[in-house]
This record gives structure tokens, sequence and C-alpha cells, in this order.
């Protein structure tokens, strides 16, 4: 398996730190507002990513966060509480809007046939293992409180914005508009607000350094390092957490524990609306709910995504969501047609199983989607294949691509009987073919000797054990 990993700026092999087990973090929603289809379209790489490493033969453990404090409208400390503002402007409690759209991102997943992470941590339940991570911080040097903040001192360690390869000359010059007067470097970042600039802040707690809240980066730092321990495989996120989030995680996490925290880390490219970012922001934001009203199936949404690589760019529109419903469309059309024409078949032809490497290696080569699913195409025209070798490689694909392909098709039943009984049902199908009922009968009949019952399916005939 190989991953671009963007602290290297290179694919490279994949090598877990225990051998065959995989431990991966992802980056969840900020719960105060619908996603919109850019953020899902980072959900949908992690868990082509996840899909893929199962399928190298991996134990996953998956982890995502939900946050429901700390993410301020600016990814630095600027602006106020995403979850505050929106509680605000709606007249809801901040734990009612956590909750309402906590499940309408769920919703979405499973609308999109994302799996759900092994493990769904909120970081409101999480506040103490921040606060004991901080306090570890503190202990170590690390920070710095002014004006009722404790601040990150980014000046405490040595590599600060490895990750996103950030010039720290020009950092120290500070030529960044600073916001924040109290900070002693213009890229140290808060860990705890105690002084809120928020009259009414709905969610604080007690802590060592007064009452008051996270910030948002130690919640991913705390949480991952709770279920996944100190030192783990992958780290996920959109591109726009390099600079900002995953620095700071970073620089937390590992002046915390004095060693490298994260091996590979794995970064998804924007959807783009027009030339520019998605963003919930700027306004002219699309949902999955709305495309549905629409009449497009999430899985449409899933297929497009899929058709581009994660890596790159992938522009909106509603002509090339358009595209995608039609290819899909054409795909189950076309494996519903299978189903009714297949035989059943114990295993795959070799020429099938060579579109299903085809496929993996497509996949584990830092997930080549696009010709993943090109593979599929060509081996569904392959007129060489038999239906039911169609119908079973994509089956197998559609274990990594997550389009509920078998939803439309027929399954094949796990054939039984031996390969004479087989041809006893080959026989049978020319004789009916030829009209021969009176041989088809005794074909039956000798079937039935042998211990099976023969059944005519839309996908062929099947033999049931007679017991
Ligand atoms: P948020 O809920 O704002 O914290 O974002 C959730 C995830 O979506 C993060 O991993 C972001 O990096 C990612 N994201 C935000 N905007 C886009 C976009 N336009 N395209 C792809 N991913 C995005
Ligand atoms: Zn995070």
């Amino acid at each position: 398996m190989k991953l671009y990993n963007t602290m290297s700026r290179q694919v490279e092999e994949f090598v877990p730190i225990v051998p065959g087990k995989v431990s991966m973090y992802c980056c969840g929603p900020t719960v105060y507002n619908y996603a919109h289809i850019g953020n899902l379209r980072t959900y949908i790489f992690e868990d082509t990513l996840k899909r893929t490493l199962v399928r190298a033969g991996y134990s996953v453990q998956h982890v995502m966060n939900i946050t429901d404090v700390g993410h301020l409208t600016g990814d630095g400390d600027d602006g106020e509480d995403k979850m505050e503002k929106s509680a605000r402007e709606s007249g809801k409690s901040v734990w009612d809007i956590a909750e309402f759209y906590t499940k309408a991102f769920f919703r979405d997943e499973e609308a999109l046939n994302i799996i759900r992470p092994d493990i769904v941590c909120k970081a409101t339940d999480h506040i103490q293992d921040m606060i004991a991570l901080i306090k570890r911080l503190e202990e170590g040097g690390h920070t710095y409180t002014a004006g009722g903040n404790v601040y990150f001192s980014i000046d405490s360690i040595d590599d600060y914005g490895k990750l996103a390869r950030l010039n720290l000359d020009d950092l120290k010059s500070g030529a960044r508009i600073e916001v924040d007067s109290n900070k002693k470097n213009p890229k140290d970042f808060v860990l705890w607000f105690t002084n809120s600039k928020f009259a009414g802040q709905a969610m604080i707690w007690d802590s060592p350094w007064g009452r008051g809240y996270p910030g948002w980066h130690i919640e991913c730092s705390a949480m991952s390092m709770k279920y996944l321990g100190e030192h783990f495989d992958i780290h996920c996120g959109g591109i726009d957490a390099i600079p900002v989030h995953h620095t700071n995680e970073i620089a937390q996490s590992e002046a915390a524990t004095g060693k490298t925290w994260v091996n590979y880390w794995c970064h998804g490219e924007f959807l783009l609306m027009g030339n520019a970012k998605m963003s919930k922001s700027t306004g002219g934001f699309v949902t999955l709910p709305s495309l549905e009203k629409e009449g497009y199936d999430a899985l449409d949404y899933r297929y497009f995504c899929l058709t581009g690589h994660y890596r790159s760019q992938l522009k909106f529109s509603f002509e090339a969501l358009d595209a995608a419903r039609t290819a899909r469309k054409g795909l189950m059309e076309r494996l519903d047609a299978l189903a009714s024409e297949a035989v059943p078949q114990k295993e795959a032809s070799e020429a099938a199983k060579s579109y299903m490497k085809a496929f993996d290696d497509a996949m584990e080569n830092d997930l080549g989607s696009p010709q993943a699913v090109s593979i599929l195409w060509k081996m569904i025209k392959d007129s060489a294949l038999t239906a039911s070798d169609k119908l079973i490689a994509a089956d197998y694909m559609d274990g990594v691509l997550g389009l509920r392909l078998d939803k439309r098709v027929e399954k094949v039943e796990e054939r039984v009987g031996s390969d004479e009984d087989w041809a006893l049902v080959e026989e049978r199908k020319e004789a009916k073919k030829n009209k021969d009922f009176k041989r088809a009968d005794e074909i039956r009949e000798e079937l039935k000797k042998r211990g099976y019952n023969v059944k005519d399916t839309p996908s062929g005939a099947i033999l049931e054990k007679i017991v």
C-alpha cells in the first residue's frame, strides 16, 4: 500500500507501527451547521482510505471526533465560538444545536454509505483529558498565561510548522496583523480560554486556570492519544487543516510526549464551487439533502467524488453530477441485467480475478479511485467474462468503492453440489431451452436422488440441499 504523506511531500510505502493493524484519526465535523458537500468529500476520501486498508488485509481502528466546543470562526484564536454563534442566531441552546447537527451529519454519512468510525468522540465528553494534556504541557514549560488565557508557546519547541513547512523567519517578523496582544509570538495559540470574549458563554468548565473552555486544537491531540496511544499511524483531514489546526496539533502533542506523534499525514483536496473552495462562511454551499431534494441519490455524489483523485481539486457542477448520475444508473442497469442471466459459479474465473487485482493495485497506489472506477467499467464491458464473473468482481470492487452496487443485484447464492451435479444443471438448462421438458424433469428427479432440489431464480437455476 502506497500513500502520499503530507509530512514528506512524497508517496511512501505504508508500514504500520504494529504489523497488520492501522490506527487512524480523522478530524470530524464542527456541529454548528449542516455539513456541506465539500466537507463530505473529505469524509468520503477517509472512508475510501479505510476500506482500502481493510481490503489490503489490515484491521483498522478508526477514530473521529465531533467538535462541539472551542472552534472559533477564525482558525486562529480570533472570532466567535461557532457553536455559540449558531445558538445565538437560532435561539436554541448550544447543546441542542450540537445534537441536531450531529444527527444530520450521521444521516448524511449513512446515505453516502460511509462506515461509521469505530470510535466517535465528542469534545465536550473529554474536557478532563484536555486539561490533563494542558497540565503536562505546563509542566514541560511549553505554556504561559496571559490575560487569563493559557497559551502554547511555539518558541518552546524547535520544529514548529514542519508539516506546513512554514517559514519561521516570516513568522517571527510578525507580518500578520495581530489580533491578540497577549501572545508572545503571533503563532502562539490558546489551549484554554478563561477570559471569554463572549458574555454568556454557555459551555464552560472548571480548570486549574479558572472556569473556561478549551481551544480547538487541543481536543484532537487529547482524544486521539486517549484512543490510539501517543504514537499512531495515520491522521487525516482536509488540506485547510495543514497550516494551523494540524500544525498546532503536532506542536502540542509532540511537545507533551517528546516523540513523533503520527507517521502518515493524509489530506484531501478541496471541492470547488466555481473557482473557490466550497465553504460555509462564504455562503453558496450545497448540502446533501438539497441534492436529494433535486432528485439525486447520495451515491451519485459518492460516485462523482470517486471519479476524481482525492489529492486533486474537484469542481462541483450540476452538469458533472448529472454525468455521475447517468454513469451510476447505467452501471446499476447493467448489473441488474447480468443478475437475471447469471449462472451460479463457485468463484471468479482467472480473467475476472485479474481485473480484481488491477483494481486493488490502483487503490493501493495512493487511492487511485479514478483508475479503479474505469477498471470496473472495463470489466463490466468485457465479453470474455461470464455474467457471474462480472457480478462477483463488481461485488468485490464495491467493498472498497462503497456504491451499494449489490442493492439492485440479485446475490449469486453460495454454490452447493459437485461439478457433476452442475453439469446436470447445465444439461437441464439446455433441455429447457430446446423445449425437451421430459429430459428436464428426468434431470430434476436425478438431482433429487443426489440430494438436491433444483430451483429456478432470476439469476439462474440453483441447487438446494434437501435436509
Ligand atoms: P469543519 O466541519 O468545518 O471542521 O470541516 C470538516 C472537514 O471538511 C475538515 O476536514 C475540512 O478540512 C474539510 N473541508 C472544508 N471545506 C472543504 C471543501 N470545500 N472541500 C473538501 N473538504 C473541505
Ligand atoms: Zn483535528
